[in-house]
């Protein structure tokens, strides 16, 4: 359907990541653009219309979304709304013949996550996650060090994200809108990494809530899980997450070396070394080396890369899922 023009993203949700990140990419991509915006604040519709050039007939609320079907213009939308949203979006997006990125996390279930990937099937359109770290150069290093066993087997693998949070009031801390505290947040990132660097799935989890401490901000989502898994070839994973710690590192032991990066996830500048000495990686702003990534390959195949589609995006919601049980009941749950 693309006549060499560039595709035209509309986003879904005007906050601090769609504004701060992603419009920012969106100015220097070279095979997509922002054509469009979806937003419940008037206000925004408006700032956003004369900063960006967006035409009226481009511009959509909470109600009108679905007319998005008739609009040529738009080739992806992108759901950048809190977690428990994005199942509703994503569905209707597909259900207007859109093609559709997602937020991480993706869903705040399983079985929601699954009602996504079937629905972009069913709508024949694709469905990506906004796995940023996948076009990210250290991380990139990781996963080939990893999988192509560049220093022997993986054995061991350290991996936490954590920070201080901020405001109370915020849906992030608030269950039914965050499907969970930082697990889902930034742990996400640390489950990830688990398994592009071991290029593997876990065999079973075990987990721990860390004391709660702060109980105005963690009446309904954790505010730290601790968690282990153990992979095929006989990796051990060690993970944590949190949103009263700053933390954000990856240490990877193999049988011949080891890596670490840290900062390891956030976005950047990131550093990282091995035994040989520092890695001299470029520094990228992750969410345009993303948005590139992902156009260049759908521009060319029609499909969004595999490593960051739905059923990826799945995977690890049956991951994350794991963890919560496995906190819940203290004991080893199988996936
Ligand atoms: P914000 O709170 O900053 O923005 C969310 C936006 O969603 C709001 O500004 C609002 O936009 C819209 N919205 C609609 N309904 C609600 C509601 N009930 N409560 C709050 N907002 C609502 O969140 P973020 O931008 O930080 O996060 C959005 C998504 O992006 C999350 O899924 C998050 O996990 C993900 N994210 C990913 C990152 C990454 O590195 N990949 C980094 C940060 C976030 P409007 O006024 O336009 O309607």
């Amino acid at each position: 359907t693309n006549t060499g023009r560039k595709l035209g993203i509309a986003l879904v949700g005007l906050g601090s990541y769609a504004k701060n990140q992603l419009a920012v990419a969106l100015e220097k991509t070279d095979d997509c653009y922002l054509a469009g915006i979806v937003t419940g604040t008037p206000a925004k519709a408006a700032e956003w219309s004369r900063k960006y050039n967006i035409p009226q007939k481009n511009i959509y609320n909470y109600q009108n979304f679905d007319e998005i079907a008739n609009n040529k213009e738009i080739d992806i939308v992108y759901v950048v709304l809190p977690n428990s949203m994005h199942h509703e979006y994503v569905l209707r997006a597909a259900k207007a013949g859109k093609h559709v990125m997602c937020e991480k996390p993706m869903s705040v279930s399983v079985k929601e996550a699954e009602e996504m990937v079937a629905a972009c099937k069913k709508a024949n359109v694709q469905l990506g996650i906004g796995y940023r770290l996948h076009f990210e150069p250290f991380n990139l290093e990781a996963k080939r060090i990893g999988q192509q066993k560049v220093f022997g087997d993986v054995r061991f693998l350290q991996t936490n994200f954590g920070f201080s949070i901020g405001d109370p009031t915020q849906w992030r801390l608030k269950h039914a809108l965050a499907g969970g505290g930082p697990l889902m947040d930034v742990g996400i990132y640390c489950v990830q990494a688990s398994r592009y660097v071991t290029g593997e799935e876990p065999l079973w989890v075990t987990a721990q809530f860390g004391p709660v401490t702060d109980k105005e901000r963690f009446a309904t989502v954790e505010e730290s899980v601790s968690w282990q898994m153990q992979f095929p070839n006989n990796a051990m994973v060690n993970g944590f997450t949190s949103y009263k710690s700053n933390i954000e590192q990856l240490y990877v032991s193999a049988s011949r070396g080891w890596l670490q990066l840290g900062p390891a996830y956030g976005y950047g500048p990131l550093k990282g070394r091995t035994q040989e000495g520092e890695l001299n990686l470029p520094i990228v702003h992750h969410q345009t080396a993303m948005l590139n990534g992902i156009c260049k390959e759908f521009t060319a195949t029609g499909k969004f890369p595999a490593h960051i589609n739905g059923e990826e995006g799945l995977k690890d919601m049956r991951i994350l899922m794991a963890i919560y049980e496995a906190a819940r009941s203290g004991k080893k749950v199988s996936l």
